[in-house]
């Protein structure tokens, strides 16, 4: 489960989601190059002060897309077909991706451990997806991760303040 202190940052991140979304407006304006590396950067700090074994939301609360090799890895671990396992623990949702057909996850052990940890699916490495780049074009959907992940919610809050000192354009 997810410990208090990051609740509250969640909770704190609900009350200022309309104003992070009038933000985003700020970050298209800085340059595409100078966002990935200061989001990258900020990526890692907000990783060194918040532990994923203590919060668990996103597998929680986001239903985890599934891509077919994460099928057929996950169809290797339960020694069936993939489509008996795509059945069983997938669906797709109104955008037509296939994601788990189960949130929260049925795979989110109590101490927040993946329980397929090794052969999770890509969605589930990549996320929040802040140490990837072109990070310009998915503002939105960062902008709803501040709203799941207590990480997601401090790096926007450092950026705000990188962009009112200057030192982001
Ligand atoms: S597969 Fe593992 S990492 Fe992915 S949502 Fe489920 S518990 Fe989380
Ligand atoms: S990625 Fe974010 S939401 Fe997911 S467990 Fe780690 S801190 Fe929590």
């Amino acid at each position: 489960m997810i410990i208090e202190e990051y609740a509250k940052i969640l909770r704190q991140a609900e009350l200022e989601y309309e104003d992070n979304k009038k933000f985003i407006m700020v970050l298209k304006k800085v340059k595409a190059k100078n966002l990935d590396r200061e989001i990258n950067m900020l990526h890692d700090r907000a990783f060194e002060e918040i532990d994923c074994l203590k919060c668990g939301n996103c597998c929680r609360t986001v239903p985890a897309i599934i891509q077919k090799k994460d099928i057929e890895t996950m169809a290797k671990r339960f020694h069936c077909r993939p489509i008996v396992w795509e059945k069983e623990y997938t669906t797709l949702d109104e955008d037509d991706d296939r994601v788990m057909a189960q949130c929260p996850c049925p795979f989110i052990a109590d101490d927040n451990y993946c329980m397929y940890y090794e052969d999770k699916p890509k969605y589930c490495r990549d996320y929040p997806y802040t140490d990837k780049t072109r990070l310009r074009n998915y503002l939105r959907e960062t902008m709803e991760n501040t709203k799941v992940c207590p990480a997601v919610y401090k790096i926007i809050g450092w950026l705000k303040e990188a962009i009112s000192n200057g030192t982001l354009y």
